[in-house]
């Protein structure tokens, strides 16, 4: 038995988008719901593929299942195919199971010949009509079956228009429209040496290979490999009877969507043109009428429309995208699908759509993809912003960026500069921005989403002096990377530009922190600090040129661009709140300011999940004084050692040699008073500053949870540069300069020396840090203290939480939480009032992973922190490796994923689950979280839900995706592909 290759509309459904292709399912509902739509049939999937199996041959009984199906339309339509007096003509399009330009599209009015033309043209009465139906599909079919260049029928068609002196399409007259078809089909027989095809059931089974092999070009490869879609899919193709939009004053066609597709308010919007056929609203010749106009001008008509559009909604209970002809006066349906929305309709539309019963508020919320709603959380480009490659355009900008334009853009050929005000103040803003080609200048990596706009600044200092807080101009600090000596530019930047680093860089990590975009890694940027200038494509860009970049796409482009604020509204508040109210996983921060604290709680977050205490220290004006404390740290515990190690010494020795060692240690503690003094002093004077940062967080997030990480990173980040330091050292020599700012920086430049590692994030970090500089760790305990206490005293809530960093061994945390218990304890003595606290820690190093069950007996709670975890476990460097080779692994499919974005489950996964098992197992209410990056994404919030943690921490700005995507983790479902 031969397949069934054909379905006639009413035999299918909505359901069978794998079979009919999306098109053709949505066919089928509509006409099985009764409503208008010309009648019709689908060709499958299958028989595409079938027809590719067969090295392009129409499968067999293909074409007679087709003949059938064509009888029984011409039946429902009372037309014939290829008839003389009442010939049914029919559109035919490609309808895959994902909408997919790049697709053979549409074929109208096929079945018209010179025969068939003539019942068209009785049938209607209208000559002129049936000759710009045949031109019209004379030139589709050309171009889309044949494959002729449009152009040249374009061509041919304008050169008709002006030898009739005429300037719309419609004024041309019948006679006219009459050579033009003969014009076309000469051209068809030149280009292809054969007659154009007048037979109907030739054109359409040509149509038909023609949809099936556009399946296979290389346009369509290409879009289904960028948007993972599977090749095996295939297409369907639907063949309908015609209706005509373009009899006249009473007919028209038009596209609308049952709700506003960018606001989501209740309201059909959409638009139409009277007299026109499909095309035309797509082509863009005509301009088209709000669908508000049909309203005025076509009441009853506009009553079935919206009613039925009703209809569509309530049945499929969302909103949808239809489009439509009306045939003197009489309407159609001829395509429906869910509609494609911004994020903010789709937050708006969800939440209406359950509040109006129409859907479940768990349907609700699988119904936004929680990424999408970074897009409502930072100012974005301007959607209507276009652009041109710099290589393009080079020679021109390089002309005009020596003065330094605001805003700067391609305008047809010419190359157009203005100020920021001049662009504000043009009348025509819109209408220049449409026409306007920005100039694109490179791509980095999206590592802080959001765009921005700000001139040039190569370094910290003058970022800090012109930018936000002081000279209060818009800066967009570009680095080959940043360090965290940048602190202060950074904070006073509106954008961060690096020409290396990955999504984990120290820049990265810093702006997402801040919530401030950041184009990391951007290498086709050439950076030179010292000249303040970076290069591309022969065009060098100085300090002071007005940047944008856009770090949810890693775009950097010349001169200020046009953006959109961000703002929370009603409904995303209702709709999160909803989600908190399915989700397991609690939602934390991270944050280390009370004005991200402050946002974060905005944003919803539940508590602190990880403040790194560093952060604190690396604030400008503190930095003298911690450089302090950690150069006199470190000859202060060298003498201390050279101490203990004479005593010990003297225990066992006697006489003379005793009393030399007695000499010696009196020498040696005399020379440890100085750095003893340097040390603690630096220490007396942090201690008060932390203590005010941690009150003022702590009463931002008003008795949530803090959890606070005691200092991590290797030494060197808050040193100064080494090979910067090396360079002044030598110049200072080489000048001859001041002797004692030369003996300064020698000093400097030889304890920095001393302080280097080959590999600092293996170094001497972490716990490490924290057990051989006991007196640092203190005194960040005593601050946390001493402002909880504070807090207590007032009655307020606090519950602190002490997380030790980069743990490998039971001891490490052993030693650790002794000092930590010590302290705390030694200041609510002293306070005379308990605070409640929890000491835990960070579960970074495989190896306390894998010993779990032993540290777990000295930690109350374990976060996971999976930057330092992907990076060990992987070996695989957070800071080198993304723009080194990842990128590369990801594109060549090495890697489906960068594990520093998405938790490699099967790896770093494994071992995190492990740990959960073997934690839970020595300590059954340790509390479980993470607070690497990957905590605010959304396929690692799933898996942290899967592996049963309590909360994930992110940043500020990922809080609101991090609780959707719990709530969605709960509920077990994904966002659906198709919005
Ligand atoms: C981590 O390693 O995942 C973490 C949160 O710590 P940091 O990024 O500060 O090393
Ligand atoms: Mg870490």
């Amino acid at each position: 038995m031969v397949k069934k290759y054909v379905y006639l509309f009413h035999e299918g459904s909505k359901d069978q988008k794998d079979l009919l292709g999306g098109k053709g399912a949505n066919l089928a509902e509509m006409t099985n719901l009764g409503l208008p739509v010309p009648p019709g049939f689908t060709i499958t999937t299958e028989a595409c593929n079938e027809y590719t199996r067969l090295g392009m041959r129409l499968p067999d009984g293909l074409m007679d299942q087709v003949r059938a199906a064509l009888a029984t339309v011409e039946q429902a339509a009372g037309k014939r195919f290829g008839d003389a007096t009442t010939p049914l003509l029919v559109s035919v399009r490609s309808g895959a199971k994902f909408s997919m330009p790049g697709m053979m599209d549409t074929v109208l009015n096929l079945g018209l010949n010179d025969t068939t033309l003539k019942g068209l043209i009785a049938q209607t009465g209208d000559e002129r009509f049936g000759y710009d139906a045949y031109r019209r599909f004379v030139m589709m079919f050309s171009d889309i079956v044949l494959g002729l260049e449009r152009r040249k029928f374009d061509r041919i068609f304008d050169e008709a228009k002006q030898a009739a002196g005429v300037k719309e399409d419609w004024q041309l007259p019948a006679a006219a429209l009459k050579e033009v078809v003969a014009k076309f089909k000469a051209l068809v027989k030149s280009e292809t040496g054969e007659d154009f095809p007048d037979g109907p059931m030739r054109q359409l089974e040509l149509a038909i290979r023609a949809v099936f092999n556009s399946w296979n070009n290389e346009r369509a490869y290409r879009y289904r490999e960028i948007e993972k879609i599977p090749h095996d899919l295939g297409t369907a193709v639907n063949v309908q009877t015609m209706v005509f939009g373009n009899m006249g004053a009473d007919s028209g066609t038009g596209v609308a969507f049952t709700r506003d597709a960018s606001t989501g308010e209740k309201k059909i919007s959409g638009e139409y043109l009277v007299n026109a056929q499909g095309e035309d609203v797509v082509a863009g010749i005509r301009t088209p009428s709000d669908v508000a106009q049909l309203e005025r001008e076509n009441p009853q008509l506009y009553k079935q429309f919206a009613e039925i559009c009703e209809t569509l909604e309530r049945h499929y209970r969302d909103m949808m995208d239809v489009e439509f002809t009306f045939e003197k006066g009489r309407l159609y349906f001829l395509q429906c699908r869910v509609a494609k929305r911004a994020t903010r309709a789709a937050v708006k539309i969800a939440v209406d759509m359950a509040n109006e019963g129409l859907i479940t508020k768990q349907e609700a919320l699988g119904r936004v993809p929680p990424q999408r709603l970074d897009d409502l959380l930072h100012p974005q480009l301007d959607p209507r912003v276009k652009t041109v490659p710099i290589g393009d355009v080079a020679p021109d900008v390089a002309r005009v960026v020596a003065s330094k334009p605001a805003v700067i853009f391609v305008d047809g050929n010419e190359v157009r500069t203005m100020s920021a005000a001049e662009w504000h103040a043009l009348p025509d803003r819109d209408a220049v921005l449409a026409g306007a080609k920005f100039i694109d200048i490179a791509r980095g990596l999206p590592a802080s989403p959001g765009a921005a706009s700000g001139v040039a600044v190569f370094d910290p200092d003058t970022a800090a002096a012109r930018g936000i807080g002081k000279g209060n101009e818009d800066i967009i600090l570009v680095r080959e990377e940043t360090s965290p000596d940048d602190i202060h530019g950074m904070t006073a930047a509106r954008g961060i530009l690096t020409e290396r680093g990955g999504m984990s860089s120290h820049a990265a990590l810093v702006a997402r922190g801040f919530g401030k975009p950041c184009v990391a890694g951007c290498e086709a940027i050439s950076v030179e600090e010292e000249q303040k200038r970076f290069t591309i494509a022969g065009v060098t860009v100085a300090e002071g040129q007005a940047l944008t970049i856009d770090g949810s796409t890693g775009r950097v482009l010349l001169g200020v661009t046009p953006t959109m604020a961000p703002e929370i509204f009603p409904e995303l508040d209702e709709f999160l709140r909803w989600a908190d109210e399915v989700a397991r996983l609690k939602v934390r921060t991270n944050a280390d300011n009370p004005p991200d604290a402050a946002n974060a709680v905005r944003f919803g977050a539940m508590g602190i999940g990880l403040l790194r205490a560093e952060h604190m220290f690396l604030q400008k004006e503190r930095l003298p004084a911690v450089r302090q404390m950690l150069l006199a740290a470190t000859d202060a515990k060298a003498l201390e050692a050279e101490a203990d190690a004479l005593r010990k010494e003297q225990e066992g020795a006697t006489g003379e040699k005793r009393a030399q060692l007695e000499q010696r240690l009196n020498d040696t503690l005399g020379r440890l008073e100085g750095p003893m003094g340097h040390y603690r002093g630096a220490i007396a004077r942090i201690l008060p500053m932390l203590q005010d940062d941690f009150q003022q967080i702590f009463r931002v997030m008003d008795g949530r949870p803090v959890t606070i990480r005691l200092m991590d990173p290797p030494m060197h980040e808050f040193l100064p540069d080494h090979d910067a330091l090396l360079e002044e050292v030598t110049r200072l020599r080489a000048t001859g300069a001041d002797g004692a700012e030369l003996r300064e920086k020698e000093q400097l430049l030889a304890a920095v020396n001393a302080m280097r590692e080959a590999n600092p994030m293996l170094g001497l970090r972490g716990c490490r840090l924290g057990i051989l500089f006991p007196e640092i760790s203190e005194m960040q305990v005593q601050a946390i203290f001493r402002a909880a206490l504070k807090l207590a005293a007032e009655g307020k809530p606090v519950h602190p939480e002490i997380m030790i960093p980069l743990v490998g061994f039971e001891t490490e945390l052993a030693t650790m939480r002794e000092l930590v218990d010590r302290t705390a304890r030694a200041e609510m003595q002293a306070a005379g009032r308990e605070v409640p606290y929890l000491s835990g820690t960070m579960i970074e190093l495989p190896r306390a992973a894998l010993r779990a069950g032993d540290i777990a007996k000295q930690a109350q709670f374990f976060s996971f922190g999976t930057n330092d975890l992907t990076q060990t476990t992987l070996g695989v460097s957070r800071d080198d490796a993304e723009g080194k080779f990842l990128q590369k692994y990801l594109e060549m499919g090495i890697l489906k994923e960068n594990p520093f974005e998405t938790i490699d489950q099967d790896g770093v996964g494994a071992i995190m689950k492990m740990a959960v098992e073997a934690g839970r197992a020595t300590r059954p209410d340790l509390k479980l979280g993470i607070c690497g990056e990957h905590g605010g994404e959304p396929k690692s919030v799933e898996f942290c839900h899967k592996i049963g943690l309590d909360y994930v921490s992110c940043s500020p700005f990922r809080v609101p995706i991090a609780r959707l995507a719990a709530a969605q983790a709960a509920l077990g479902e994904g966002a659906e592909r198709d919005r």
